[in-house]
């Protein structure tokens, strides 16, 4: 598989993937999962993140000691199941700010429409970390990085939850640039674009809309 593609094995993040995918587990449940695997991922998407030190006091001695280089990560999460990572993201990293990326499908061409940007305007110094549980055909999340990189962040990562080998793919080839971090790379697309064995559509299992 792909050189950049990130899949995070860790026992807590499987088990609490396998809950997410019963069809039986409830909306409470499913959001409160993915805040918590959203926590755990994050911990590896942010792995690399530079350091620099800081001269502080501990109660004993002066030490150099390290923090984050330069401005917090802006989080950018693609509507409306990104959200569902959002929460986690923002426990992990508080100062973190907050980009939002609509798409929609054009059901007649299958190209992706962007309805709404917001990002903020100091992105160039920033890591942008895009965030959307399920990487399926690809195709939005392509459009998303693409949009994205025209405002020119310092780099870009892309956290899903769930990835089809068709999405990563797409997305590998249209942005080899940007390393993808999955909890699982589940078998292949059906006719319509959802991930099997998957979970179902994650933006109304969170959302509680069907
Ligand atoms: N979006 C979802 O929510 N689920 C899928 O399986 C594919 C795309």
């Amino acid at each position: 598989m792909a050189r950049n593609l990130t899949i995070v094995d860790h026992p807590l993040v499987q088990h609490k993937l396998t809950l997410m995918r019963r069809k039986e587990t409830s909306t409470a449940l499913f959001r409160q999962l993915l805040k918590e695997v959203a926590l755990l991922l994050g911990y590896e998407v942010t792995r690399a993140l530079p350091l620099e030190d800081v001269d502080i006091e501990t109660p004993l001695m002066p030490m150099k000691a390290k923090v984050l280089a330069g401005k917090k990560v802006c989080l950018v999460s693609i509507l409306r199941a990104g959200n569902g990572l959002l929460d986690g993201m923002l426990d992990l990293i508080p100062a973190a700010r907050v980009g939002h990326i609509g798409l929609y499908r054009d059901p007649a061409t299958l190209v992706p429409v962007e309805y709404y940007y917001k990002v903020p305007e100091d992105l160039p110094e920033r890591h942008a970390i895009v965030l959307d549980p399920m990487l399926a055909t690809g195709h939005s999340a392509v459009a998303a990085v693409t949009r994205l990189k025209d405002d020119r962040p310092l780099a870009i990562s892309y956290m899903c939850l769930v990835a089809a080998p068709e999405g990563v793919k797409t997305f590998v080839d249209a942005h080899p640039d940007v390393p993808v971090i999955t909890a699982a790379l589940d078998d292949r697309l059906n006719d319509h674009g959802y991930i099997l064995p998957g979970l179902g559509d994650a933006g109304d299992r969170l959302f509680g809309t069907k």
